[in-house]
């Protein structure tokens, strides 16, 4: 017997969450930091939420509640479903979730056995391939190339889908790299998922990101096309859109009233339900013109924040950016930048089991937050499997326009230092 079960040594992480402890050494030390880590919008939660919320909590909606979510919550979302993505959703379909991250779990538990195959995009948000493993299913991460704006493909899919696949991940607008994906290539996704799919392969379209997308782009969902409803798990949830990561609200739709009780009684032996002041306020974002507004306003600072922070970028030596289509993230190649540091070389002489610990990227952004206090995501942080060899950091843009022009200085700057880098390798563990 061992104190802890075989099953949770699989389960990963979100290096976001960990980087904290990173931040408040540097912190503690009198660096300045700036904040490129961070997955959500500094802008906070709109007013007219905040008081629905508040008013709820006065009125004494504070007890349990139906655990599938409340009905006049669960209806604005079928409303909302039905309305952006144009298919018909009923709200016993509906399960609302303490965030968007719930139904990754919910969805990895309820269809897939230990032996079955996972598709999910890499780099993806980490969350993904965390349950993957937990499960023990077989991770089958598809590497998505920047030179296509990092979208999955057909034909990528294509050469991926077996017989034994039994869930495919999609996220657009995405987590890290802001891609989003093109119509056809979604609608050539769902000829492929027609053609070759099992008849019990599900879908897993996470679509936190549906509204901050850019340059006039409409949202696409894979629902939308022949036969794809019936087999689509839609998450969402108000976190990014409304900016209430921390009020924890998201949603599922699923295919069958019989799947949506599922993730009920997962709910039910989680987190019984999520609390109805919340819903309520939930309600309110995703119906209410003034915060309609509120979110445009916030997506148009998001825009011209990537209209100068791409370009700026792509002025640093060793550093090629695309320009993310939304969401609100910008992923760099940095590959050209560790190797002018020596980053590669480093780490192509260190130990098997050092290796395992590091890679490149995360060379480059540790010596960018200890010396140059700069916070960024190595590309490692959005999938393991198979990312050998690419180098990539994540900037969140989620941050002012000075700090923006200010840590992209910083990383100029880094860049240039050699030898400061070489010295921090000797002097720092942060980085194993
Ligand atoms: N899905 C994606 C792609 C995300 O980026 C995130 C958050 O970063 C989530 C899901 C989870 O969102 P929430 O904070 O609502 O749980």
């Amino acid at each position: 017997m061992s104190l802890f079960s075989r099953r949770i040594s699989a389960l990963g992480t979100e290096n976001a969450f960990k980087l904290g402890d990173h931040i408040k050494t540097c912190s503690e030390r009198g660096l300045e930091i700036i904040k490129f880590n961070l997955g959500e919008p500094d802008f906070d939660s709109p007013d007219a939420i905040n008081e629905a919320g508040v008013a709820e909590i006065r009125k004494g909606n504070s007890h349990y509640c139906d655990p599938a979510g409340v009905l006049p919550l669960r209806k604005a979302i079928a409303d909302h479903v039905e309305s952006s993505r144009g298919i018909s959703v009923s709200p016993d379909q509906v399960i609302v979730t303490a965030g968007g991250k719930p139904s990754i779990g919910y969805t990895l538990q309820t269809y897939v056995d230990p032996g079955d195959e996972v598709i999910y995009p890499s780099p993806g948000f980490p969350i993904y391939e965390s349950w993957v493993e937990f499960v023990g299913a077989t991770p089958v991460p598809i590497q998505l190339p920047e030179e296509n704006g990092f979208a999955l493909t057909a034909e990528a899919l294509e050469a991926a889908i077996t017989d034994k696949t039994k869930l495919i991940i999609l996220c657009s607008p995405s987590n890290p790299t802001g891609g989003v994906y093109p119509r056809e290539e979604l609608e050539g996704i769902a000829r492929v998922i027609r053609e070759k799919g099992h008849p019990d392969l599900r879908i897993y379209s996470d679509e936190i990101y549906e509204d901050i997308l850019f340059d006039g782009e409409a949202h696409t969902s894979i629902v939308q096309f022949e036969g794809m409803a019936q087999r689509t798990i839609l998450a969402s949830g108000m976190s990014k859109s409304y900016a209430m990561t921390g009020w924890r609200l998201g949603y599922s739709v699923l295919p069958t009233v019989e799947e949506a009780t599922i993730f009920k009684q997962l709910n039910i032996n989680i987190v019984s339900c999520v609390p109805p002041f919340i819903q309520e306020a939930g309600r309110v974002a995703l119906t209410n013109d003034e915060v309609r507004t509120k979110v445009e306003e916030m997506v148009r600072e998001f825009e011209a924040r990537r209209d100068w922070v791409v370009p700026a970028l792509n002025e640093l030596p060793g550093v090629t950016c695309q320009l993310p289509k939304g969401a609100f993230y910008v992923f760099p190649n940095v590959g050209g930048a560790c190797e002018r540091l020596g980053a590669v070389e480093f780490y192509e002489a260190l130990s098997a089991e050092e290796q395992a610990t590091t890679n490149p990227s995360k060379l480059f952004q540790m010596f960018l937050l200890y010396r140059y206090g700069v916070a960024s995501m190595d590309r490692e942080s959005f999938g393991k499997v198979g990312a050998r060899g690419q180098h990539f950091l994540r900037l969140s843009i989620a941050s002012a326009m000075d700090q923006l022009k200010e840590g992209v200085k910083r990383i100029g700057r880094a860049i240039a230092d050699k030898d400061g880098f070489h010295a921090f390798l000797q002097e720092e563990d942060a980085w194993r």
